[in-house]
């Protein structure tokens, strides 16, 4: 078995030879840039990232011009990446950044670990990326490799299964070249121990890695317990009046927070006759699907319901994609988008 050593060795010498060094976020040490890359790569694959990471500097180059802009553009410009509530905590840490610490990230791995949305983990990348912390790092990359390298089994979500990993994690990361290693394990597992199909035979740990040996690659990690989805079925009210739609700006918290959509009931009546039923869809978020009926209105009033508070009216060809027509600088989820376009 490998003794910290010669596991940070190989990793290290790894990284030196093939690790990835040329992502837009690869080679600053600003820890702004590298907060809002580790944010941005959470759930999401790196070419997905790209467009947006940009995007977001261009217009936000610093987390002072992050912190003065409004919610809307900040929805407006994280619209289609999804997990929404990661663009809110950006946002609401940027706010605390720029006013308690005078617009200068902490270097605190535990100050940084209370900002809103910043995990343990993402903690550690930040302090050891931009400030040289020797901090261990634990993300779904990282946990793969340490679970199947040393037969770590059983469901990280399980609090003994993820005490068990970062114990690994810290143990193996070296107080110096802390950078380097952590984007070496990152890399391993986003590149070499991928979730199907890894490839052991590029991979600088597979003399003594535990799941190769044992033949349980598939096991390893072990998965989250299967549970039946739950489904939500609702109406989404697409009141079109003179070209122009009626948007509602969903509650800060939740689902789709701080995002613009159709005003929404819940399927609990049949459809009455006068709407129009638009193709119904399925939505699936992480942890349920939403059954969708569009219905299309010709005028809110007649369906005896009240406005919703913080509702506005959007001409419909802004909407447009084929046109480029994105002028409206406020967040839309893509289902949203998707129906908007469509209508115009
Ligand atoms: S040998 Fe294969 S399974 Fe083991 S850590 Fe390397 S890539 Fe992953």
């Amino acid at each position: 078995m490998w003794s910290a050593n010669s596991f940070q060795r190989k990793v290290i010498e790894y990284y030196r030879q093939h690790g990835r060094k040329h992502l837009p976020w690869h080679g600053t040490k600003d820890p702004y840039r590298i907060w809002l890359s580790e944010i941005m790569l959470q759930q999401t694959q790196v070419a997905r990232v790209i467009p947006y990471y940009e995007a977001f500097l261009e217009r936000f180059p610093t987390i002072v011009d992050l912190a003065e802009a409004s919610s809307d553009e900040v929805m407006h410009l994280w619209s289609g990446l999804g997990y929404y509530s990661r663009a809110r905590n950006l946002h609401k840490a940027a706010k605390i950044v720029a006013k308690d610490f005078a617009g200068t990230f902490p270097q605190d791995p535990e100050e940084i670990e209370a900002l809103p949305g910043i995990g343990r983990s993402t903690a550690g990348a930040i302090a050891a990326f931009s400030f040289d912390k020797p901090t261990a790092i634990l993300d779904g990359n990282v946990k793969r490799v340490l679970a199947r390298c040393y037969g770590i089994e059983g469901w990280a979500g399980k609090s003994a299964v993820l005490k068990s990993l970062w114990a690994k994690a810290e143990k193996n990361t070296p107080s110096q070249n802390t950078a380097q290693y952590n984007q070496a394990m990152m890399d391993l597992g986003a590149v070499v121990c991928t979730r199907s199909k890894p490839k052991c035979e590029q991979c600088p740990l597979a003399k003594e890695c535990y799941a190769l040996k044992q033949d349980m690659i598939s096991e390893l990690p072990g998965k989250k317990p299967k549970k039946t989805r739950p489904k939500r079925s609702v109406y989404w009210l697409v009141c079109i009046d003179n070209n122009q739609v009626l948007l509602h700006k969903r509650p800060p918290s939740g689902i789709w927070g701080g995002l613009w959509c159709f005003p929404e009931l819940d399927q609990t009546a049949p459809i009455p006759e006068h709407y129009e039923q638009l193709s119904s869809f399925v939505h699936k978020f992480s942890h349920y699907d939403l059954e969708v009926q569009p219905l299309l209105v010709k005028k809110l009033s007649k369906t005896g319901i009240m406005e919703p508070n913080e509702t506005d009216r959007f001409a419909l060809n802004l909407f447009d994609k084929k046109k480029q027509a994105k002028t409206t600088a406020i967040g839309l989820p893509t289902p949203v988008s998707n129906l908007l376009a469509s209508l115009s």
